[in-house]
């Protein structure tokens, strides 16, 4: 198995992690159209491999076997009266990662995790208080997607998977060799158009400009929560490395190149990034890109010092800014009570607290 095709070489490919052309090399010996049937079988109807009865029993129970199932559950937790399920998945290695499934009327949103852990150090992320333990494989990440589609269809055929952010644990453009095809994969595959597909940065600006030579437009989200570089240095480390200007360069070029709208996630954190002041630098630098605004009020983690902005500072900075002319929604804050908010993944289940953050001087 060549380099490059979203595995690990030296692990034990699980059942997503395959192409068709591995699948094939799997199946070699078999009539052809066997390939399909179990192509068909995986994406097509998202069944486990040991219910395609269409197969003779033996080769069932050895595809079953040779290619295992890259998560098992490990706990999982349902809240908002059934509209949101998180699962808490081991990886073969060890490893654990979250998902959280989402149903709101008009849609079913799956958020996925691209690494285990993250080394961005965002300090008012769990995630990143955690550290960087490694990168997902494409099946990995894949897999999330599927067994929240089997869970979807089980609930209500209304209730179909529609869309797939990346906004679970770890940094997508920091894993791009597996995220792109496990992407071309939910698209082709189990037909999830671009437009339902949401990835979210830090501004890993090299990343963007990959994404730009991508021939699928995908969303784009930008987790900015700061627009002066003092600030963002502190809340969002790789800002060092990639600050704003820059990061307004790359932005500029996905739009024009991809024509889709960008947002921004601006997370309000008390006395912090919830002023007057913050309102107009973040309107000055989204208006140009035309950028919509997801604001959603920081979700208390244990190694943060600092607390989400009150619910009426979130209106009065969505009202500011729709006054600067820059489209902004509050975010609905889904799983508080089950550890399943932005950011507040892993808190529970032994992650350790990781490295003491810095304390947060409210700005005068
Ligand atoms: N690394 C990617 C995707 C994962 S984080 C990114 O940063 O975009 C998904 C979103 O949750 C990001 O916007 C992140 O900044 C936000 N987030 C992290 N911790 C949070 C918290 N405690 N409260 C609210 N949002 C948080």
């Amino acid at each position: 198995m060549g380099p490059g095709r979203g595995h690990y070489p030296d692990r034990v490919p699980t059942r997503y992690d395959l192409d068709r052309d591995e699948l094939g090399e799997q199946l070699a010996g078999e009539p052809r159209y066997r390939v399909d049937q179990v192509w068909h079988g995986l994406y097509g109807e998202r069944r486990d491999l040991s219910e395609l009865t269409a197969l003779p029993r033996a080769l069932r129970e050895r595809l079953d076997r040779d290619l295992p199932p890259a998560l098992r559950p490990v706990a999982e937790s349902v809240s908002d009266g059934g509209d949101t399920v998180k699962w808490l998945w081991a990886l073969p290695d060890g490893a654990t990662i979250e998902t959280v499934l989402m149903h709101y009327p008009d849609r079913s949103t799956v958020c996925v995790s691209t690494q285990a852990g993250c080394a961005m150090a965002c300090g008012f992320c769990a995630t990143g208080q955690a550290g960087f333990e490694r990168n997902l494989s494409t099946g990995e990440i894949v897999e999330q997607v599927v067994l929240a589609w089997r869970r979807s269809e089980a609930a209500s055929p209304s209730r179909r998977l529609s869309n797939v952010v990346f906004m679970g644990m770890g940094e997508p453009l920091a894993n791009y060799d597996r995220l792109w095809p496990a992407v071309t994969r939910l698209h082709d595959d189990l037909g999830l158009g671009a437009r339902h597909l949401t990835i979210s940065t830090v501004g890993i600006v090299p990343g963007i400009r990959r994404l730009s030579a991508e021939s699928l437009p995908v969303n784009l989200a930008v987790s900015l929560h700061a627009a002066n570089d003092t600030l963002r240095d502190e809340l969002v480390p790789i800002n060092r490395r990639y600050p704003l200007g820059a990061l307004r360069e790359a932005l500029e070029s996905y739009r024009e190149v991809k024509n889709r709208r960008l947002s921004f996630e601006w997370a309000l954190i008390d006395g912090v990034n919830d002023r007057g002041t913050d309102a107009e630098e973040l309107a000055a630098y989204a208006r140009p890109l035309g950028a919509h605004v997801n604001l959603i009020p920081l979700n208390p983690t244990p190694g943060w010092p600092t607390t989400g902005s009150p619910p009426a500072r979130v209106r009065a900075f969505r009202d500011l800014l729709r006054d600067l002319r820059v489209n902004a929604t509050v975010r609905a804050n889904r799983g508080t009570d089950i550890d399943a908010a932005c950011g507040q993944l892993r808190t529970t289940h032994g992650a350790g607290p990781g490295p003491t953050p810095v304390a947060l001087q409210p700005r005068p």
